[in-house]
Order: C-alpha cells, then structure tokens, then sequence
C-alpha cells in the first residue's frame, strides 16, 4: 500500500513514498535554510512562495526514484498542521490535487505525529507501548504512547522549546542560523565543567520543562567567554545543561509509565551528546532506546508518508474537504476508530 507524502510545515519542501511492507520508496528534501539565513528565522511569505515553486518537480521526481506511477499509489498524506499556515497551504492544495486527479484518499497528517512516528522507519522498530521525547524547534514533550493516537501529554516547556533554546544560544554566540547543529559542532572542542548552567527544574518533581532561564544564564555568562575556546566551553556547558535536564525528566517518565522503550524524535533528537547520554542511561535502567536517523530527526516527508500509512491501513476515513491548522494540540489526535 504505498502512500505519498507531502510536508511543507516550515522551511522544508519535502516529499515521499512509503509502502508498508516494503518500507520507504523514496524520499526527497529541499531546505530552504540558505532563503531565510540572512533574516536570522524563517520568513512565512518567503516560505510559502518557495514551497509553491518547489513542490511539483520534487514530487514528479519522487515518484520517479520510487519506481511507482500515480496510479500505484493507495493514498495521498499531507502535513495539516501545525506550521505556518501559508506553507501548510501549499502542501494541502497538492496533495488534494493528485487526490481528486487520481481517485485517492486523502489523509491529513499531524506533523507531531510524524515526527514521534519517524523512529518507526527504523529496522527494528519500535514497538507500542512506549515513552517518547519529542523535542524540536517549536516542542519539547514527552508523552506516554499506548498506540496509534492514544498518546497522553506528560509534560512540556512551559517556555521556549528546546531547539528554540538551542538556536537562540546560538545566535548569542553568533552563530550562523539555525543555530543548533552548529553550536553541538561548536560544543565539541569545548570542556564541560569551566560553565556550569542550571538543569532547569530537576530539582522538584514533575515532567515539564524550562529553557529561557537557561537562555538567560548564558547571556550573563556570554561576557566571561572571550576567545575561541571559551566561547566552545560555553557551548559546552549549555548542551551539558540541557542534555542532562533531557536525560533526568526521560528516566522520571519511564518510571511513572512503566514503560521499556523510550524513543525520541524531532530536531534535536539527532543531538549526538543527548543520544550518547539516553544510550547510557538506557543500559544502566536496563530499557531500550530508539533514535531515528539524523535527517529523520528534522523535517522531512518519510516521517508523514509513514505516518499516513499507518493511519490508512488503521482504517482513518479520509476526512475529505481539505483543511489546514496553524494550532493543533496533540492530544486532540484520536486513535483510529474512536469516535470524536
Ligand atoms: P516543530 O516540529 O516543533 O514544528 P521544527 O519543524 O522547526 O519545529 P525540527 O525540524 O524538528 O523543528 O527541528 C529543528 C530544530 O532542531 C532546530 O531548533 C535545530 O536547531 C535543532 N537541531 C537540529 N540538529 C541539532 C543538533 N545536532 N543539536 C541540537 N539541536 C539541533
Ligand atoms: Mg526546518
Ligand atoms: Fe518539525
């Protein structure tokens, strides 16, 4: 049952086939980081222009990798929100398109969904039921996921999200956006203890989160990081920070979930000192780890093809009229078959 999917949330143009049983076709990504670099963020009318420009020739070249035609295809999965909603547009307006064209089901995606489902295009998989972080530019979550859909909300930021706190770090150091994988890059060659910064709320109990403290130490820090090796220990300190924060709220959530599977996803799950840390934590408490590869960690359309899927074979009706969300709590998501 292949299944095209189109993601165009923010500043990705990203397309994809996956086939439940023979697993992901094809996948093709055109980020538009060099567009918004000189503006410091992304800029939505820019965003939704260059998604309209893009689109049609990657998914005729998609399709083309995935060695299948249109009329293989046994639906239409598209990013509903949420995200910018000019971008969103652009995708919806697509994938309706080759929908109605070509008689398919159109299924709209969740992007959060996609991205928590993402470790699913892994070998081996993870299996239900597991705890899962979820921490990208705009979310830092963990949820308890019993199945497809039945996900409960166990904690959150209270703030900036955790890659929003990466990447305005970064941009304090001066750091080209977005500013994440460059401040890891930077952290690298820096020493861990010579900036000691807060692990923010570890000391209570409770699964939520806050980074614009962190955010704020590090402004106040920032004097005292003259040089190139200081500012690397800086960045070092922060991720040590966050990282440790990340790996304590983790093992509180698997122990009030019972569960033996974490797994992560979003953008800063391709952090490799966070990685490196749950790995560890994970042969100390004697449960299991699932990372999705780096590129699946950030945006792309592999994650929403496999998320479309797992919703087509589950029986989701198409929701038919075409919609976008620019807001759209997780846990509104229901699992297939239960009734609003
Ligand atoms: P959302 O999914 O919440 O709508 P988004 O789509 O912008 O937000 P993602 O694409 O999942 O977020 O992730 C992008 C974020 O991940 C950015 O904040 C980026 O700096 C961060 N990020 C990417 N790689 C790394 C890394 N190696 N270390 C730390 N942060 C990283
Ligand atoms: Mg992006
Ligand atoms: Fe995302």
């Amino acid at each position: 049952m292949p299944v095209l999917g189109i993601e165009t949330s923010c500043d990705e143009t990203a397309c994809a086939v996956y086939d439940a049983t023979r697993g992901l076709l094809a996948h093709r990504l055109h980020s538009q980081v060099d567009l918004h670099a000189r503006y410091g963020g992304v800029v939505p009318e820019l965003a939704s222009r260059d998604h309209v420009a893009r689109i049609a020739p990657l998914v005729r070249e998609t399709l083309a990798a995935s060695g299948i035609g249109f009329g293989d295809l046994d639906g239409i999965a598209y990013t509903a929100g949420p995200g910018l909603i000019g971008a969103l547009m652009v995708g919806a307006a697509v994938a309706a398109g080759i929908a109605s064209a070509h008689g398919l089901p159109l299924i709209p995606v969740h992007h959060m969904e996609g991205h928590l489902l993402a470790p699913m295009l892994e070998t081996p998989a993870p299996q239900f039921p597991f705890t899962a972080l979820l921490v990208s530019g705009g979310h830092t979550m963990l949820i308890a996921v019993e199945g497809l859909g039945r996900y409960e909300l166990l904690g959150e930021s209270l703030d900036d999200a955790v890659g929003e706190a990466f990447d305005k770090t970064a941009k304090l150091l001066g750091l080209p956006y977005p500013g994440g994988p460059h401040l890891a890059r930077l952290a690298e060659r820096g020493q861990p203890d010579v900036f000691r910064f807060p692990r923010p709320m570890t000391d209570r109990p409770g699964l939520d989160f806050s980074f614009s403290g962190l955010k704020t130490a590090v402004l106040v820090a920032l004097p005292r990081a003259e040089g190139e090796q200081a500012r690397a220990d800086l960045a070092r300190g922060f991720e040590e920070a966050v990282t440790d924060t990340l790996v304590i709220k983790c093992g509180r959530a698997l122990v009030q979930t019972g569960h033996r599977t974490l797994i992560v996803a979003g953008g800063v799950g391709a952090n490799l000192r966070l990685r490196a840390k749950l790995r560890a934590l994970a042969a100390d408490k004697g449960f299991t780890a699932f990372f999705p590869r780096a590129e699946f960690c950030t945006d792309n359309a592999a994650m929403i093809a496999c998320a479309g899927s797992a919703r087509l074979i589950e029986g989701r009706k198409p929701d038919g009229p075409l919609f976008t969300t620019p807001r759209w709590p997780l846990a509104d998501l229901r699992a297939p078959g239960v009734a609003a």
